[in-house]
């Protein structure tokens, strides 16, 4: 059973069935044609022959009968003969001693005496004949029967040969078939067996590894070039987990270091209330980063798993960027940045507004953080009937055009120590993406260093 289960071998069973049956449909028409045309071709001859003696017919009195010397213009005797009965059905002329016994069909006779023509095969001692029973008419009546018959031999010889030809042919085409059957599977499937033996060493700890065959564009080929896809997906996808995984870490261990530190340096000797309130304070900051940072990475887990319900209603634009303006006010005025909120036209837009007010609080945020005093942050929206954009615009040092493409990946910081020190833990712009992109739209960075940098949200109305 287990050669089942290959296809190769299906395969070919399949095809030499399928030809078996071809083939004997095939052998089957031409025997059969080539025995219809060669009894036609006989049954003509006899017609002849019987049409050749009816002119020769005499009459003793009401009976018909032949003349004695025909035989004697028939070369071979042996091979055909006539017979001729009277209207009650006796013999009255009869040759065929030379041929044989022919047995007499009392029911093709009465039919010829009843004025049908019929034809039949015979035995005539052992050896086929043909015989061909007429009527004989004198006047328009039916006064006896002529009866032709011919050898059939050299027709059932031709036969004969042609079948044992065809039943030779058969097996051996077959047998043929099958070897150029089970060739051409191999052939085809060969680089099927390749991909299967080069895909099993291909393991989750090494997704490096690429079929990398040189095939070319047919079914194959494209089933190896998805094959290398999938698995160039699978790696990169295996490698940002594992990076994510380490950034993690990483990310968490900074906070957790810096809290060990403070505490056992605060331990090692007693101090003052206010010293221990510092290290309090301190402590505390840190704490506020970890769970910012366990946040972030929840968030970003859950949408992962696509976990974060998006509930889309019907949200007013202008109120949402007011109100996340609103929102940073407070922390903008502590640092003295102008906050200002762009003017813009009444829209409407179906969006998770949760979603879309922490994507706002997001970029308000991280532009207050990275301009400095006296800067200015300006938010805003416009839309074109198909789409609404949000922008976020500030005056700060903006971004080098080396960073700008790697800031919406995951714990990807330009200047890591001053995201660490405005307690920034990196995660921000890959939510902001994630929202953006679970509404169908996008969002993009411009800038350039020294002129500020500006962040739009693209989203489908
Ligand atoms: P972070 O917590 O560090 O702010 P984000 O994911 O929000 O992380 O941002 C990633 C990085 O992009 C930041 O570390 C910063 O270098 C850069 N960045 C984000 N917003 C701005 C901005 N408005 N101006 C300049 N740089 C920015």
């Amino acid at each position: 059973m287990l050669g089942l289960r290959s296809i190769r071998l299906r395969l070919t069973l399949w095809y030499v069935l399928l030809l078996a049956i071809i083939l004997a449909g095939f052998s089957a028409g031409i025997y059969l044609t080539l025995r219809h045309n060669l009894y036609a071709n006989l049954d003509d001859s006899l017609q002849t022959r019987a049409n050749d003696l009816m002119p020769l017919v005499s009459y003793d009195g009401a009976r018909p009968t032949l003349a004695q010397d025909i035989s004697t213009n028939s070369p071979d005797l042996g091979e055909q003969f006539a017979r001729v009965y009277d209207a009650s059905g006796r013999l009255t002329f009869d040759n065929s001693s030379e041929a044989g016994t022919v047995p007499v069909d009392t029911e093709a006779l009465q039919q010829a005496l009843a004025g049908k023509t019929s034809t039949r095969g015979a035995r005539v001692d052992g050896d086929p004949f043909r015989v061909l029973v007429a009527p004989i008419e004198q006047e328009g009546r039916v006064t006896g029967a002529l009866e032709v018959g011919r050898a059939a031999d050299d027709v059932s010889d031709a036969l004969r040969s042609l079948l044992l030809i065809l039943g030779a042919a058969y097996p051996v085409t077959l047998a043929l078939a099958s070897l150029g059957g089970i060739f051409l599977a191999s052939r085809a499937l060969s680089p099927i067996d390749k991909l299967t033996r080069l895909a099993r060493r291909i393991s989750a700890e090494d997704l490096s590894q690429r079929l990398n065959l040189r095939l070319p564009d047919d079914e194959v080929g494209r089933l190896a070039r998805t094959f290398d896809d999938m698995i160039a997906r699978l790696d990169d996808a295996f490698r940002r987990q594992r990076q994510f995984t380490a950034d993690a870490s990483h990310e968490l261990r900074t906070p957790l270091t810096a809290v060990k530190g403070e505490v056992e340096v605060a331990l090692t000797r007693p101090r003052e209330p206010d010293a221990y309130r510092e290290v309090l304070q301190r402590v505390n900051e840190e704490a506020d980063r970890l769970i910012r940072l366990v946040g972030s990475l929840l968030t970003l887990a859950r949408a992962d798993a696509g976990q974060i319900p998006v509930a889309l209603e019907a949200i007013d634009v202008p109120d949402l960027v007011s109100a996340a303006v609103e929102q940073v006010r407070p922390a903008a005025q502590q640092r003295d940045i102008e906050l200002v909120l762009a003017p813009g036209t009444p829209v409407t837009l179906r969006a998770d507004e949760d979603l879309l007010l922490q994507l706002l609080l997001n970029l308000l945020d991280n532009a207050i953080k990275y301009t400095p005093s006296g800067g200015r942050v300006t938010a805003g929206w416009s839309t074109d009937g198909t789409r609404v954009e949000l922008w976020v615009r500030d005056t700060g040092a903006g971004i080098a055009p080396e960073h700008l493409p790697h800031i919406f990946d995951r714990f990807y910081r330009a200047d890591k120590a001053r995201s660490r020190a405005e307690g920034g833990v990196g995660l921000g712009l890959s939510i902001c993406r994630w929202i953006a992109e679970a509404h169908g739209g996008s969002i993009s960075a411009e800038s350039a260093p020294g002129q500020g940098a500006t962040f739009t949200v693209r989203l489908p109305r």
